[in-house]
């Protein structure tokens, strides 16, 4: 096991960090809000396999959370953090505090134009702007060349590809596969909250999404009829209270798909995403695949 180095100041991690960069080494990063799972480490793993040094971030971020969702209950264990991290072989640790990030005469945020007012975005307004704003502060005071992102939260790495765009930031942003429980979950820190039942019944997520794929892949059936029979999979449910959405787009633009007739007869068409969100009792569920 690999000594870890916990850095809770933003100046100290941003000399550290261009030292180490100076001295010709590649750096790797994976801002997470900790409680980490199979999900991060698959991140963090990746990046020290990859970079001769990794940097994972751990701040739950207040600004991309709405008034009624859950800043203050999100699960916290900084000790058991730390030691899934020092198993990886990250060299690095950074746990700001909120006040640093966020000082008394904060003034300036990101905004996402479009991209942050669908999906996701239509049920919690601003998140994506939060998100954006957090992660624009973290590359900067970490300067990474590499930073890995989760395809589970796939809208969210789709705009943060943009804003480095857009942005001409100069980091390489790698996508990893979304990491399961073994009946098709996808993990998630949040996953804690649910209850016993909702835990047996969360998988019908993941298992609608796929059956929605299949349906498409077979080519002979509408986007209208695919999405129907997707809702009442999910809406006769004893656990999902509501559907957020469950929305098939173009994998490259995010743009809607509304019809598969016209999506099988252009050439090199695009890949298509089919994501969800559902509400159970307990928690927020999303997933997603692509075709
Ligand atoms: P979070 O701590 O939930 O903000 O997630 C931090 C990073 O881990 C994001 O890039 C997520 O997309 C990624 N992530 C979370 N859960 C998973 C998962 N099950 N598989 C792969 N990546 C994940």
């Amino acid at each position: 096991m690999s000594e870890v180095k916990i850095i809770k100041d933003i100046k100290t991690i941003h000399n550290e960090i261009a030292l180490l960069k100076k001295s010709g080494a590649i750096t790797g990063f994976v801002p997470t809000m900790g409680f980490l799972h199979k999900g991060h480490t698959s991140l963090i793993e990746k990046s020290v396999k990859e970079c001769d040094a990794t940097v994972v971030s751990i701040f739950i971020n207040p600004i991309q959370f709405g008034q009624a969702e859950d800043f203050n209950n999100y699960p916290r264990d900084t000790k058991r953090d730390y030691n899934i991290i020092r198993q990886t072989g990250a060299q690095y640790i950074f746990m700001p505090g909120e006040s640093s990030m966020y000082g008394d005469n904060f003034k300036t945020t990101v905004s996402v134009k479009k991209l942050g007012k669908i999906m996701c975005g239509r049920y919690r307004p601003g998140h994506f702007d939060g998100v954006c704003t957090v992660v624009l502060k973290l590359f900067n005071i970490i300067g990474p060349d590499i930073a890995y992102f989760g395809q589970k939260d796939f809208q969210q790495l789709f705009i943060i590809k943009k804003m480095v765009e857009d942005l001409n930031i100069n980091i390489n942003i790698k996508e990893c596969p979304t990491v399961r429980e073994e009946d098709g979950l996808a993990i998630s820190s949040r996953n804690i909250y649910l209850s016993d039942i909702e835990r047996e019944n969360a998988p019908l997520l993941f298992k609608t999404l796929k059956a929605a794929a299949a349906m498409i892949k077979r080519k002979n059936t509408s986007i209208k009829k695919i999405k129907k029979t997707s809702l009442e999979l999910l809406s006769g449910n004893c656990c999902i209270k509501s559907i957020d959405y469950f929305d098939f787009r173009n994998r490259s633009t995010l743009e809607e798909i509304k019809s598969l007739k016209n999506y099988f007869s252009r050439e090199g068409r695009p890949g298509i995403l089919i994501a969800a969100a559902i509400r159970m009792k307990s928690t927020r569920l999303i997933d997603n695949v692509v075709i």
